[in-house]
């Protein structure tokens, strides 16, 4: 079960170097692996919940790293050995068991990310930095949208797995097809859409549906995660033709069409 938000501050703890091994792989969906990374190094993890994420470090094969690895060294390596860097949310945490659960979209076996993530093996060692700080999940508003493509699924399930019982949620989750759905389990008052794009282009099936949506009365927020065009868009539709306070939308790009991460990060 995902770590809850509810200490003061959580949401905030600072990022550190983890360096983790490959425990498990499963694959959960045709296109989606989950890696289950663990651990001594996590006996403390900071876990700030919700849609925390982390950014992986991939150096160079052949660059010795000092050990131990700590943020400390990672810094002192950099004018020598600049990792590429890969954003990826925490899915779940098991802190009595020292481990954490990533899920990877597989969307090309070129890609470095990706690619890593079909061939990876047990054993396999596993370096990133953070958590990031996460969305707050104790709601002040009457109710909550998510709105996502399959790289925000692990954020998505996992804030759902945090809402508080009864608050009522609309969640719009894009996906190549029907073998992608997954289980979202959530005590809150959740209507999941599932949106199948098959030959449409990404993205184009979330923004149809986000704006013909009709949204439920009293005050929302919107969370949303996808293609950096499609969360552009929706950004300034929430705002300027719904009419929604900015400080409600926390809309982010999680990847940009026809480029890679290291021109983000
Ligand atoms: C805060 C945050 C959290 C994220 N969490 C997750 C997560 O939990 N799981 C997850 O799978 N992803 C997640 N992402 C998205 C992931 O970081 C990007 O998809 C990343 O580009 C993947 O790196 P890569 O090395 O595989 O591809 P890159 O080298 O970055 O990109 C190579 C090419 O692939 C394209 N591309 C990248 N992603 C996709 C995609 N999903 N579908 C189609 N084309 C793509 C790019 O446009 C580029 O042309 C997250 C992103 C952010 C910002």
């Amino acid at each position: 079960m995902s770590t809850a938000a509810t200490e003061t501050h959580r949401n905030r703890r600072p990022g550190r170097i983890h360096v983790t091994t490959v425990r498990r792989m499963q694959r959960i969906t045709p296109r989606m692996v989950r890696l289950t990374l663990g651990g001594d190094d996590l006996s403390e993890f900071s876990s700030n919940g919700s849609d925390q994420h982390v950014a992986l470090y991939f150096y160079e094969p052949g660059v010795e790293l000092p050990r131990p690895f700590t943020t400390d060294a990672a810094r002192a390596l950099l004018p020598t050995a600049k990792p590429r860097l890969r954003r990826y949310t925490i899915r779940d945490h098991r802190p009595e068991l020292h481990e954490v659960d990533m899920d990877f979209v597989l969307h090309g076996p070129d890609q470095l990310a990706s690619g890593w993530a079909e061939t990876v093996r047990p054993g396999d060692e596993v370096i990133w930095f953070g958590p990031s700080p996460a969305y707050p999940v104790a709601p002040a508003t009457d109710w909550t949208l998510l709105l996502g493509d399959e790289t925000a699924l692990p954020a998505i399930g996992a804030i759902l797995e945090e809402l508080p019982p009864g608050h009522r949620v609309l969640a719009a989750v894009e996906v190549a097809d029907r073998a992608e759905e997954q289980p979202l389990p959530t005590r809150a008052d959740a209507t999941v859409t599932w949106l199948h794009r098959h030959d449409r282009d990404h993205g184009e099936l979330l923004r149809e549906h986000a704006i013909a949506l009709q949204l439920p009365d009293g005050r929302g927020r919107v969370w949303g995660g996808a293609e950096r065009g499609v969360m552009r868009e929706l950004r300034h539709h929430f705002v300027h033709a719904r009419g929604l306070d900015r400080a409600d939308t926390h809309l982010t790009a999680y990847w940009t069409q026809g480029e890679t991460q290291d021109s983000e990060v």
